[in-house]
């Protein structure tokens, strides 16, 4: 969730369980619980506030997360969110011609969606994540997954780790 999702969250909170966090009660408790997605963080509020006596702690969100996620296996895999950089799938390919090459080497990159968190689940953090932009700050050129044959993936040399 963003900042705003959370604050709107917490106010509600505030609110009902007529409670006023200080500024840097609210940073750090932000800091706890953004990963979780802004549909979750909504639907424990609702549920919070129907069974909680008192106020929430983070511990509690990240409970109500987990839970979520043991119990809706199959829903975790389509949580993927729309991305105009990878369309979704979490992963770019890029070529890299390397300085001074006049001609484009022969194999394919991947690196982490620095615009979504779709990759989640699919790949391990060890793996370099930038935006379509970033790349292009880089010098280097995404591949549109529209090109992407997957029939050759086979054939092709993906490195997956990527030299810088
Ligand atoms: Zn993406």
């Amino acid at each position: 969730m963003d900042l705003d999702d959370f604050t709107w969250g917490i106010n509600r909170l505030q609110k009902f369980y007529n409670k006023k966090l200080k500024q840097d009660q609210e940073d750090e408790y932000y800091q706890r619980i953004k990963s979780i997605p802004q549909e979750i963080f909504v639907r424990a509020i609702d549920d919070i506030i129907d069974t909680n006596k008192f106020f929430p702690t983070p511990g509690d969100f990240k409970t109500y997360w987990y839970q979520w996620q043991v119990t809706n296996p199959q829903q975790m895999e389509r949580e993927k969110t729309y991305c105009s950089d990878c369309h979704g799938e979490g992963i770019l390919y890029f070529n890299i011609k390397p300085k001074g090459a006049t001609f484009q080497r022969d194999y394919e990159y991947i690196c982490r969606c620095g615009s979504c968190e779709n990759w989640k689940g699919d790949v391990g953090k060890w793996i370099p994540k930038f935006t379509v932009r970033e790349l292009g700050y880089k010098g280097f050129s995404p591949i549109p997954l529209i090109t992407w044959d997957d029939s050759k993936e086979q054939d092709r040399d993906i490195k997956s780790q990527v030299p810088f």
